[in-house]
């Protein structure tokens, strides 16, 4: 593996992306009187997120259903547009690009063939109607007009070749259909490769393949990110996908929660010891990162249900569920901090990792047991 522990880069032209102060709230979809009300509903999807993504990066966003990390990873490859804040590739403003506004110094095309996703089901991503070969000729016609077919279609072979999927011209002349799913998400892989990206989403690219098939997926991932400095971001809402990617490649978690990143860092020092509440509910739900804490029959939340997206609790969202919230906790939010979002920097949003925070002389909720609960600091 490359030296992943160097310096952070502050520039923002050393930065592949840099999303600052982001959210994206939709419209709640309803029937057709509602849709007529001005005041339509809004869904929070994602809220105030910031976060740099440098070259050769990994990035492992992990939270339930729902938590927004979907359109977190959409948003930061260009494909949502946010509602509020900005969105940089290499300090140029995505939109401003795709919109002409400003000076733009990146053409919009360009940062389109940069940002690539691979979807969580490949076959329904793939033209069922359409050998591989035509599958994948379609965006390298499309962003290389000028690339003859031999150039084309060498690179096409040479990355079949490349995810183990030998002889290539076999599998390039074959259909979705007489793929296997790992074949299918392999050429999904090979799509994204062609551009030669900066950066890859992977939306639960895994989760669909079977455990074994898994592991080695997840393996080649990571060699081709290491192989073609390309920085990856994995959707997962498995914490034990999302250790092994991380781990593996000196990387980064981040765990959502309501549209939030509420706490992120370094693999080990998030999962060995959380400091968020909700963190310590993710590792519980994962038998394999902490055998002992199954012995807990309940899960360390007060309520199972996750509050609506449209209307989050007042003050730190987690609160309606925290098993250590307090009155505080209703009314101020917690901040991740300023240098959350930089690689190798350990941030929970989360008032018990301020000693000096009013949360400590602030009553239990209601529902919370009183417990002489000790501080979480950095020192412990
Ligand atoms: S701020 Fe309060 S409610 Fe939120 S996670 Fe921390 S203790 Fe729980």
């Amino acid at each position: 593996m490359s030296d992943r522990s160097s310096p952070r880069q502050n520039d923002d032209e050393e930065l592949v992306m840099s999303l600052d102060d982001v959210s994206v709230h939709f419209e709640k979809e309803q029937g057709f009187i509602d849709s007529l009300r001005k005041d339509a509903p809004q869904v929070q999807a994602v809220d105030g997120v910031s976060i740099d993504i440098p070259e050769n990066d990994v990035l492992a966003l992990v939270g339930e259903s729902g938590c927004g990390k979907t359109t977190l990873g959409k948003t930061i490859i260009g494909v949502q547009r946010p509602t509020h804040g900005s969105v940089k590739y290499r300090g140029q403003d995505i939109w401003d690009a795709k919109d002409g506004k400003g000076d733009v110094e990146i053409p919009y095309g360009d940062i389109r063939k940069a940002l690539q996703i691979i979807h969580q089901d490949p076959g329904g991503a793939l033209n069922p109607n359409q050998k591989v070969l035509t599958s994948l000729e379609a965006p390298l016609k499309r962003w290389d007009p000028d690339m003859s077919t031999e150039d084309r279609r060498a690179r096409i072979f040479a990355l079949l070749d490349r995810v183990g999927m030998e002889p290539p011209q076999e599998y390039a002349h074959r259909f979705p259909h007489q793929l296997s799913g790992g074949e299918q998400q392999r050429v999904a892989l090979v799509r994204a490769l062609l551009m030669n990206p900066d950066v890859i989403l992977a939306d639960e690219a895994v989760s669909a393949l079977d455990v074994s098939l898994r592991v080695e997926t997840m393996d080649l991932l990571l060699e081709l990110q290491e192989q073609f400095n390309t920085s990856f971001v994995f959707i997962s809402h498995t914490l034990s996908n999302a250790r092994y990617l991380a781990e593996k490649a000196d990387g980064r978690i981040g765990i959502m929660y309501l549209g939030e990143i509420i706490e992120i860092g370094p693999p080990d020092e998030v999962l060995n010891d959380p400091k968020h509440p909700y963190s310590k509910v993710l590792r519980w739900a994962t038998a394999d990162l902490d055998p002992s804490e199954q012995k807990m029959v309940d899960p360390p939340v007060r309520s199972i249900d996750i509050p609506d997206p449209v209307n989050p609790p007042s003050g730190c969202r987690f609160h309606t569920r925290c098993p250590e919230a307090r009155e505080a906790c209703k009314t101020d939010k917690p901040e991740l901090g300023a240098e959350a979002g930089e690689p190798g920097t350990r941030c929970a949003a989360c008032h018990r990792t301020d000693p000096d925070h009013e949360y400590w002389d602030s009553a239990p909720l209601d529902g919370v047991e009183s417990t002489e609960t000790p501080k979480v600091t950095d020192d412990d």
